[in-house]
């Protein structure tokens, strides 16, 4: 999907995400940035719940998707249906398959294809970029 065409629910200036987030939040959703590998709380914990975006609050993962993928980063091997949408990265040399909230377009990491079963993908997602909310 060309993310240029894409149109979100949730669409707030410059200045309101700035407003709104912390700045590694901002770093990340809205400058497509990447927090240092195993800082985030959110890698070690295996609880139940819901992963949700950070900017806009849409559900993105559940928990029993979730698994140690030893990257650094959480790691789930499926989103939530209609959470997240992707798009082509070309920063790198080889193109990378970006990830984002499908609500308010906010960056959430990369999709890979050395996941688990059953579906072989890997969503490494910025810790900083989810909210988790407890099961209950
Ligand atoms: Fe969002």
């Amino acid at each position: 999907m060309a993310k240029t065409e894409e149109k979100y629910d949730v669409t707030l200036s410059d200045a309101e995400w700035r407003q709104r987030l912390s700045q590694e939040q901002y770093a990340v959703l809205r400058r497509h940035g990447t927090e240092r590998a195993g800082t985030s709380p959110l890698d070690k914990r295996y609880d139940p719940g819901t992963y949700v975006c950070a900017g806009c609050g849409q559900k993105l993962f559940s928990s029993e998707t979730k698994y140690d993928s030893r990257s650094g980063w959480p790691s789930f091997w499926k989103p939530l249906d209609g959470g997240v949408g992707t798009s082509t990265d070309h920063k790198l040399i080889y193109p990378r398959t970006e990830v984002h909230c499908s609500r308010c377009g906010g960056h959430l990491g990369h999709v890979f294809e050395d996941g688990p079963a059953p579906t072989g993908e890997r969503y490494c997602m910025n810790g900083v970029a989810l909210k988790f909310e407890p099961k209950g």
